[in-house]
C-alpha cells in the first residue's frame, strides 16, 4: 500500500508517529512522509521516503511567531490556509505521481485533510493532542477575552476559507477542518482511560496508548529527590525558569532543567541544580520524583508511564485541557503564571510527600501498557482498505 503522510514542523507531532512508520514500512507498506528539512533524517531513520515541504512562502505577517499558534484562533486559520495554499502545486504534482491509496495526516496538518478531500483518498487523522469534539473541548476552557477575540475575527476566518475554496477545497465551515469527527477513522496516542470523555467517540477512533522512545543515555540519580523541570521544545518564558531556579537554590534536591527555545543563562548556580538546552527526557524521567511541566502531551504521556507525578504550568488552551485531565484523574497539581518561588517549592513539596500522586500516576501508566500500542494501530491503517 502506498500512503502519503503529512505533518506539522513540531516534533511533538512528528515523535509519536515514527514507530507506526517503522511498523508499516518494515511491513513492505510505502510511506511518503510530507514534513520539514529538520525531520528529514529521524524520518528517513524510520523507513519513510521524504518530501520536503520547506521553501515554500506562507506569505504572513508574524510566521516567526509559532506560539501563536495554539493562542489565537485567527492566527492559525491564517497559518493553516496560507500554508495549504502555499503547498497547494507542490502537493499535487506529488499526489498525481505518486497515487497514494491512503493519507494519514496530523489532525493539525490540515493541508494533509484538504488535500485528501480535493483528490478523493480515504484518510486517516492522527492525533497526537486528545481527541477534541464538543465534550471533551470543555476541558480547553477559554478566557472570556479570547472568545470575544475569536467571534470578532470570524468575517476574517470566512474570508480566508474562500481563499481555499477558490482553489478547489471543498470546504463548508471552519469546524469542517478544524474538529474530529465520529465519521473520521482516527487513531490517538493515548490510551482510552487518560483521553477525556473518551465515550463519546465512536468506534472509528484507536486509543493506542502513547509511544515511548527507549532511554539511550542514562542519568544518575545523585539525591534522594529529583525534580526535573522543563516547558518541552516551544514554550518560551525565561521568567518561570528563573523562579523555578530561585525556588530550588536552597533545597538539597537534584534539579534538571530543560531550556529547550529559551536562550537564557543563569550565572553561577550552586551544584545541585544543572542545566541543560536538551537532555534525554526518558532517561531523566525515569529517575525523576516530580516533573514541572508545560503540559505539552507527549511530555506528561512520558512522565506519566514513568509513574512520575506532575506539578503544571499550561500555556496554550490545549495543555490547559492535558492539565485538567491529569488533575482530574489525581496525578498532577496546577501552577499559574502568577506562582512564586515559594508557591513553586511549597506544591513540588506537597506533591513529593502525598504518596496519592504517585498512585494516580501509576494508574495512568498501566492504561498506556494495557493498550494496543503500534501493532494495533498498524492492524487498523492495514484494515482500512481492505
Ligand atoms: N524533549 C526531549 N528533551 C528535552 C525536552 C523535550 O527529548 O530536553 C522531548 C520530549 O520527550 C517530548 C517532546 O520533546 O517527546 C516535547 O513534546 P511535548 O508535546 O511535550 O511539547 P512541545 O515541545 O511540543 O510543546
Amino acid at each position: 500500500m502506498k500512503i502519503a503522510w503529512f505533518c506539522v514542523p513540531a516534533h511533538g507531532h512528528t515523535n509519536p508517529t515514527l514507530g507506526l512508520v517503522k511498523a508499516l514500512t518494515d511491513a513492505g507498506h510505502e510511506i511518503y512522509y510530507f514534513s520539514f528539512n529538520d525531520f528529514k533524517e529521524k524520518l528517513e531513520n524510520a523507513g519513510a521516503k521524504f518530501v520536503s515541504c520547506d521553501g515554500y512562502d506562507f506569505d504572513m505577517e508574524d510566521k516567526e511567531n509559532g506560539d501563536r499558534v495554539g493562542k489565537d484562533m485567527a492566527f492559525a486559520v491564517e497559518l493553516l490556509v496560507c500554508s495549504t495554499l502555499s503547498l497547494d502545486e507542490m502537493i499535487a504534482k506529488n499526489i498525481e505521481e505518486i497515487k497514494p491509496d491512503l493519507i494519514i495526516t496530523d489532525s493539525i496538518a490540515y493541508w494533509g485533510k484538504l488535500t485528501a478531500k480535493k483528490f478523493n483518498i480515504p484518510f486517516i487523522s492522527s492525533t497526537t493532542t486528545f481527541a477534541f469534539n464538543r465534550y471533551s473541548s470543555a476541558y480547553m476552557k477559554r478566557g472570556i477575552m479570547e472568545t470575544l477575540k475569536m467571534l470578532f475575527s470570524m468575517p476574517k476566518i470566512n474570508k480566508q476559507l474562500d481563499r481555499l475554496r477558490e482553489k478547489g477545497y471543498p470546504i463548508k465551515n471552519i469546524l469542517d477542518i478544524v474538529q474530529n469527527d465520529n465519521e473520521t477513522n482516527t487513531i490517538v496516542y493515548t490510551s482510552k482511560f487518560f483521553q477525556p470523555c473518551a465515550d463519546t467517540f465512536s468506534d472509528k477512533y484507536k486509543f493506542i496508548g502513547p509511544s515511548m522512545r527507549a532511554v539511550e543515555n542514562e542519568v544518575k540519580k545523585t539525591k534522594d529527590t529529583t525534580v526535573y523541570i522543563s516547558l518541552g521544545t516551544v514554550v518560551k518564558n525565561e521568567n518561570f525558569y528563573s523562579n523555578c531556579i530561585e525556588a530550588f537554590k536552597k533545597t538539597d534536591y537534584q534539579v534538571i532543567i530543560a531550556l529547550g527555545t529559551n536562550d537564557v543563562s543563569f550565572g553561577e548556580l550552586p551544584e545541585n541544580i544543572k542545566v541543560y538546552k536538551s537532555v534525554d527526557q526518558m532517561a531523566v524521567l525515569s529517575i525523576a520524583d516530580v516533573f514541572i511541566t508545560h503540559c505539552g502531551m507527549n511530555s506528561t504521556s512520558e512522565a506519566l508511564y514513568y509513574e512520575v507525578p506532575l506539578v503544571m504550568c499550561p500555556q496554550t488552551p490545549e495543555q490547559g485541557a492535558v492539565a485538567r485531565r491529569t488533575e482530574e484523574l489525581g496525578a498532577g497539581v496546577m501552577l499559574n503564571d502568577k506562582s512564586t518561588p515559594e508557591d513553586i517549592l511549597n506544591i513540588v513539596n506537597g506533591v513529593i510527600k502525598d504518596t496519592r500522586y504517585k498512585e494516580a500516576a501509576k494508574k495512568v501508566s498501566e492504561s498506556f501498557k494495557n493498550s494496543g500500542g503500534i501493532e494495533e494501530a498498524k492492524e487498523f491503517v492495514e484494515n482500512i482498505l481492505k
